[in-house]
């Protein structure tokens, strides 16, 4: 954990946000700047700065943060229209909280890339 992180400190519940789903090792909260009408963030609790930092140990981990994707946005009744999935990794990739976080977006179509 980083003191100074704040998805960790969103973790610790140092920082309140709006968490919708909680297990030891993952989180999904509502994006506080929501860029579409379901924006939600999948955040480890573990502090992973980003991508890069992921070893091949992490793949459950990895894959959790999907498919825990895949189950909100069914809950979110988005499955069916579509959604997006985001890593943003580093500078160049927009990232910026570094701490690892999947963005699920959806509820309107989104514009191309
Ligand atoms: P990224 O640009 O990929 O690092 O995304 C970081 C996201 O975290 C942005 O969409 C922010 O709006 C969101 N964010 C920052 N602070 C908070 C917070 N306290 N609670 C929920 N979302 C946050």
């Amino acid at each position: 954990m980083a003191d100074d992180c704040i998805f960790c400190n969103i973790a610790n519940k140092t920082i309140h946000s709006d968490i919708i789903y909680e297990d030891d090792k993952l989180l999904v909260v509502r994006d506080v700047l929501p860029r579409a009408p379901v924006h939600l963030l999948v955040i480890t609790k573990a502090h992973i700065p980003s991508v890069n930092e992921l070893t091949d140990a992490d793949a459950g981990l990895a894959g959790a943060m999907l498919l825990l994707a895949r189950d909100q946005a069914k809950k979110q009744g988005i499955s069916d229209k579509g959604y997006r999935l985001i890593f943003n990794v580093g500078k160049d990739g927009g990232q910026t909280v570094q701490h690892l976080h999947l963005h699920l977006k959806g509820g309107k179509p989104l514009s191309e890339f």
